[in-house]
């Protein structure tokens, strides 16, 4: 499209995102029922702290700016708004209204940005979910009105899980920890000088993994292998890493079958990615200044999410216990749709109970 289609067009005119300025979110249920969650205003929320009911923009504003958007954007309002914008979707592309089958998606994400922000331990994240909760039940009595109970199918899922947040797992006694991606360089260049006897090897970090400075390598005479090994040896003495591999490891695949590796070479590239990949251990992450905890590891707190069918017409009730993975729905709905699987998909069917 050359442009935004005339609905999309209303729906911003409209400036929705505006009308929660200054209003409160309040928590559905009372006090008694968030006993199990973390209590609000934590210590390591940071200046900007975090409790509910919660006001969208600070009383000094006097009109919606940067600070109230990205308030709305960690608070049920912004699901309310990518689905009100689902629903301007159906109705403005007329979904489900002739024989073609048709697709939506949609990412709900202020979760993401609310357990960044207070953790999924956190009364506000236990909050925000009742909240998502009922309005996906709105959603969906909305979709059995305009497309039919017995029209669509629908998948609820997850990209990613969470990590506790490090003071929470520290207070239940596991070993967690913050690691700084500052300290780290600078002690694996400070091993490699005393090996190599040149300074700032590492060059810097990026996606864990230290990137080496070819020029330098290059310039001494150096052997790239080497000092990728031997800045792995310095990587994985530091007590937050579980495992590093070098470039010439996931290039080859020599390492098959070790910890992590077969999952580190699938999200690692030859062209873009670092010399030494490594894996911070279970409930570690990298110091940061935006986020109070974090996700995109390779542990199961991370990698365990829900996988949710719903379409009587297609789909029988019931529960699949066995391993199944994110990819798997994409051939799972080719499959019900009577179309081959994309071509790039890696997953299989689902076991799906079959009407
Ligand atoms: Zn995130």
């Amino acid at each position: 499209m050359a442009q935004h289609p005339a609905w999309v067009e209303a729906f911003n005119a409209r400036k929705p995102a505006d009308r929660w300025f200054k209003t409160e979110w309040k928590p559905l249920l009372p006090d008694a029922a968030y006993a199990r969650s973390l209590a609000d205003d934590q210590a390591w929320y940071g200046p900007r702290g975090g409790k509910l009911p919660m006001m969208m923009g600070v009383p000094a504003d006097d009109k919606p700016g940067p600070g109230y958007y990205n308030a709305v954007l960690r608070s049920p309002f912004g699901d309310q708004l990518a689905l009100e914008f689902a629903r301007a979707a159906i109705a403005g592309e007329q979904l489900g209204r002739d024989e073609a089958t048709d697709i939506l998606s949609v990412s709900l994400s202020a979760h993401d940005y609310i357990n960044h922000a207070y953790s999924a331990e956190s009364r506000i994240s236990h909050d925000h979910l009742l909240h998502l909760d009922r309005m996906l039940a709105d959603f969906f009595r909305d979709l059995d009105a305009t497309v039919g109970k017995d029209n669509y199918l629908a998948v609820l899922t997850a990209d990613h899980g969470f990590m506790p947040a490090v003071e929470v797992s520290q207070a239940q006694g596991r070993a967690a920890g913050k690691l700084s991606g500052t300290q780290l360089v600078n002690r694996v260049n400070g091993e490699l000088e005393r090996t190599f006897g040149v300074p700032k090897l590492v060059g810097f970090l990026s996606a864990s993994a230290l990137v080496l400075d070819r020029q330098a390598i290059a310039a001494k005479g150096l052997n790239f292998d080497a000092v990728a090994e031997a800045a792995r040896t310095a990587a994985v003495a530091d007590p937050g890493i579980a495992a590093a591999y070098t470039r010439r490891e996931l290039e080859s695949g020599s390492k098959a079958g070790a910890p992590f590796f077969d999952q580190m070479r699938r999200t690692w590239h030859k062209d873009v990615s670092g010399d030494v990949q490594y894996v911070l251990k279970p409930y570690w992450m990298h110091t940061s200044a935006s986020s109070a905890t974090t996700h995109g590891s390779p542990h199961p707190y991370d990698t365990q999410v829900p996988i949710l069918v719903w379409g009587p017409r297609w789909v029988k009730p019931g529960r699949i216990d066995s391993r199944v993975e994110v990819v798997d729905i994409a051939p799972t709905l080719a499959r019900v749709l009577g179309v081959p699987a994309p071509a790039s998909s890696e997953g299989k069917p689902l076991p799906l109970p079959a009407r």
